[in-house]
């Protein structure tokens, strides 16, 4: 059986959030919180990343971004 296992690492530049909540509402999985004292947003999953960008997409501050993703097939 072929696997396809890819991982994507996200990078939060803390000092740029604004805590708008956009890449929070946006993530298909879970992966973020806005923490609840300072409103800035931290990964909690990052495991779950799929690297799908939207949180990249609707950050108006330039605080998210994804290192590139290495993909890893196994045959
Ligand atoms: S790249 Fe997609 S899955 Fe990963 S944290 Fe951003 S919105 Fe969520
Ligand atoms: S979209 Fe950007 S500014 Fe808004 S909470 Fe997420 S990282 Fe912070």
């Amino acid at each position: 059986m072929d696997v396809n296992r890819s991982r994507h690492r996200l990078l939060i530049v803390e000092q740029r959030c604004i805590g708008c909540g956009n890449c929070v509402i946006e993530c298909p999985v879970q992966v973020l919180q806005l923490h609840p004292v300072t409103k800035k947003v931290k990964i909690v999953y990052q495991e779950l990343c799929i690297g799908c960008y939207s949180c990249v997409q609707v950050c108006p501050s330039d605080a998210t971004c994804l290192e590139d993703p290495y993909t890893m097939f196994v045959q």
